[in-house]
């Protein structure tokens, strides 16, 4: 393979380069093309969703009675009056039914264990299952918005933080959550050109790419984990969050792609640097935080500083559903910043927000984020689609009512058997790290390649290889698609594979794949010492 691919394509996304790899491994017909570069996972919840399905034709039902007086065809709003009763009755018929009954419990975890209201909620998911008004409140709908905010102090470890104390924007999953973020952060001053930002890598590539975009000419400071520390962030790399010309710090908690979540050390220290840097803004993307055991999120550490992020997409095997939450404290260090903004700039924000309400003032950065979501003017239609917000519901009561956490552990087995079966091919011990939650795993070229034939081979291919040759050459050769580090910011050449989206057999035959190929570079390296 010719060595100028590097120049041509080291400057992309690692995403826009996965389209590359994908036609050199379907170029070559004697394999079967194995992407493992994609984080869609391969596995969803189906109990939640046939729960779903089976509301939605209830709902129906009771859309076609309200106006049965029509032809064919045309229907109403459910009739409040004794839906509850006419509900409960459709569970009883329907109780052979896997997503019935999943309904039927839930509806009684609602009242029971959650203490809502059953009327008000059955009332709320079966209108906005037939996404027959525009979603109201636009932020989100009233009990959706408890229940998950519910779901995530349980799944984000907000002990001592109650569902009065934050706010959440229900939102087209986490990325249309970041695009939201950064955009409202920028139009309401709280980053500027030239403001310096900190990034926690290896991350998510967008989190790299839209502070260079000239949107926002962030100047990035880069904290990074340490892959000897187990993809830790060491205290001095944290530490460089205590400079208060440093305005943001942008975290993916678990990495991607190294998968590691942050340890209480290292918690205990941030909650350190915030009280030294007050000022301090917080972004931390959690969507494989319901991976993890035992999880604390930095919401729950410094909430008054914290913007979260949480996506459905990825632990319920939801990417098409567009899933995900925004949560920001009520009492936040945001919205302090912005009342403090000079006098201009608070002007210019007053006239900003001023068709929508008499003190815009007094808009929070939440609300505010919903306004400039749709370009403030069209912010009565703003707000995640009603249907959406039914299944969101349903996937959070699913986990919650899971107490023997039966789905949280097959998740972990599938995935950990995939990462065993890999490495096991691959020939080297699989990484061991208590704080991995395997979404995805760092093959480590010089790692590997001294753990197979020792120091002098490592050697020679980090001096004679070029790390996307050997990509392109496993793509080309074996079929198998693996993304490079270097492109979410990991400083050694490495590769990064998803274990979520292929079958276990799968995994195996990568780990062969890539066994054989280092076998063949080991010939080469023998040959070129004689
Ligand atoms: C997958 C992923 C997202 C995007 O999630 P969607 O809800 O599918 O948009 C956001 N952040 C990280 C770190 C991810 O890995």
């Amino acid at each position: 393979m010719a060595k100028n691919n590097d120049s041509k394509y080291s400057e992309l996304s690692p995403f826009e380069l996965k389209n590359k790899l994908i036609n050199l491994a379907q170029s070559n017909t004697d394999h079967t093309m194995l992407n493992a570069g994609r984080g869609n996972p391969n596995f969803l919840a189906t109990i939640p969703r046939s729960g779903f399905f089976h509301l939605g034709l209830f709902a129906l039902q009771e859309s076609e009675m309200s106006f049965s007086f029509v032809p064919e065809g045309l229907g109403g709003y459910p009739l409040h009056s004794h839906l509850l009763d006419r509900f409960e009755a459709f569970i009883r018929d329907h109780h052979d039914q896997d997503g019935v009954k999943f309904l039927g419990k839930a509806l009684s975890y609602v009242r029971d264990q959650l203490g809502l209201n059953a009327g008000q909620f059955i009332t709320e998911i079966a209108e906005a299952v037939l996404g027959c008004n525009y979603p109201t409140p636009d932020r989100m709908l009233v009990l959706s918005e408890e229940i998950i905010k519910t779901y995530l102090i349980r799944e984000m470890g907000m002990r001592g933080i109650s569902t009065q104390d934050f706010d959440l924007f229900a939102v087209e999953g986490g990325t249309a959550a970041i695009a939201y973020i950064f955009n409202s952060l920028k139009e309401n001053d709280l980053i500027k050109k030239g403001d310096r930002i900190a990034i926690g890598a290896p991350i998510f590539t967008p989190y790299l790419e839209i502070p260079e975009l000239n949107d926002y000419e962030l100047v990035e400071v880069m904290v990074e984990a340490d892959p000897d520390k187990g993809w830790q962030y060491p205290e001095r790399e944290l530490r460089k969050l205590e400079d208060p010309t440093i305005k943001a710090f942008f975290l993916v908690n678990p990495s991607n792609p190294p998968s590691v979540k942050i340890d209480d050390h290292s918690l205990a220290i941030l909650t350190d640097i915030i009280h030294k840097n007050p000022e301090l803004i917080v972004l931390t993307d959690d969507v494989y935080g319901t991976f993890a055991d035992d999880f604390r999120s930095l919401f729950a550490v410094c909430p008054q500083n914290t913007i979260l992020v949480y996506s459905f997409s990825k632990y319920f095997g939801a990417t098409g559903w567009r899933l995900g939450v925004i949560a920001l404290a009520k009492d936040n260090v945001l919205d302090r910043k912005i009342a403090h903004l000079p006098p201009k700039e608070v002007k210019a924000l007053d006239q900003r927000y001023s068709s929508l309400t008499m003190q815009p003032q007094s808009m929070k950065l939440i609300d505010r984020m919903v306004a400039d979501s749709r370009a403030v003017g069209l912010n009565h239609t703003a707000g995640l689609s009603t249907p959406q917000q039914v299944q969101m519901v349903l996937f959070a009561l699913f986990e919650m009512m899971d107490v023997q956490q039966n789905y949280k552990a097959m998740l972990k087995t599938l995935i950990r058997r995939r990462h065993a079966a890999l490495y096991h091919q691959l020939g080297v011990d699989q990484p061991d790290n208590g704080n991995s939650v395997d979404y995805y795993t760092l093959l480590d070229l010089e790692s590997i390649c001294r753990k197979l034939y020792g120091d002098a081979f490592a050697n020679w291919v980090l001096k004679t290889q070029d790390p996307l040759d050997i990509l392109f050459r496993v793509a080309q050769d074996t079929g198998v698609v693996l993304l490079p580090g270097k492109g979410f910011g990991v400083l050694h050449p490495s590769a990064r594979a998803s274990l979520a989206n292929l079958y276990e057999y799968q995994y195996v035959a990568i780990g062969k794949a890539l066994r054989d190929l280092a076998s063949d570079y080991y010939s080469q390296f023998k040959q070129s010492k004689k």
